[in-house]
């Protein structure tokens, strides 16, 4: 062997070798690191284990909780509730570092059915910042497989431990529901048709939206655990709550009910 056919088998080893670290590297980046980065982005990623609870922010860092017990999420609305009552709200953390935070995934502390009127938005009302709150808005506050599924995406795989399903004073789905007047469409009115007004409503006009709007959100709440094994599971075994409540337009107050037993 010459010493030219030496120096061209070495260059043709060399190339061999740089092309299949070219494919490994390209190789890894499909399988693992350049896709993991991609993941992350768009929050496909599993919630890393020390993710902090989403919570109202203190001083702008998320805190360092572990789950909470369904009474301790309850308590978190409750104060909310009460600082937007008194006009004295903390200041919502809108921040790029709690987006990036959130962004690793999220751990909402409950889950808020609640009718679509434009004035009774959950995370105002409970004083909450993002990633706090898992909120399914449709007029009516009526449920239907759509729904049941989102909450049961929420308990069992996000672990929130609280179900509120809110009504809200002057509904007008529920009016409509009351009234009995001819829908526009089918699907108004197989929305309208999901509303259960109830049948012990009282003459007086003047109270009868209310207890109209009170009778269909505990109908609506004793559907959950009809409706869905998953949510029914999860209620008797104690690992989630669920709570019907009724939002005051005027006063801003969020009245607690009892649920209707079986
Ligand atoms: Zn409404």
């Amino acid at each position: 062997m010459n010493h030219n056919g030496l120096w061209n088998r070495i260059r043709v080893a060399a190339m061999v070798v740089i092309l299949g670290m070219v494919a490994a590297g390209l190789f890894a980046y499909v399988t693992g690191g350049g896709r993991a980065g991609a993941d992350e982005e768009v929050g496909l990623r599993p919630r890393p284990a020390n993710l902090a609870q989403a919570d109202e922010p203190a001083n702008g860092k998320l805190t360092q909780k572990a789950s909470l017990t369904p009474d301790e999420a309850l308590k978190r609305l409750k104060e909310g509730n009460a600082r937007f009552v008194s006009d004295m709200p903390k200041e919502a953390e809108l921040a790029s570092k709690k987006r990036i935070e959130l962004a690793q995934g999220q751990r909402p502390i409950a889950v808020v059915l609640t009718c679509s009127d434009s004035r009774a938005a959950p995370e105002i009302v409970f004083d909450k910042g993002l990633g706090v709150l898992f909120v399914i808005r449709v007029a009516g506050n009526v449920g239907g497989p759509e729904v049941y599924a989102s909450i049961e995406y929420a308990i069992a795989e996000l672990k929130t431990p609280l179900i509120v399903v809110l009504g809200h004073t002057n509904c007008g789905a529920v009016g409509a529901a009351l009234k009995g007047t001819e829908q526009p469409s089918d699907n108004l009115k197989e929305l309208v048709s999901l509303i259960h007004t109830g049948s012990d409503l009282p003459k007086d006009k003047s109270t009868v939206l209310d207890d109209a709007v009170h009778n269909n959100v505990l109908y609506q709440t004793q559907l959950l655990t009809r409706q869905s094994k998953i949510i029914k599971d999860f209620a008797v075994s104690g690992r989630v709550k669920i709570v019907p409540a009724v939002y005051n337009l005027k006063s801003g107050v969020v009245n607690w009910l009892e649920p209707r037993k079986k």
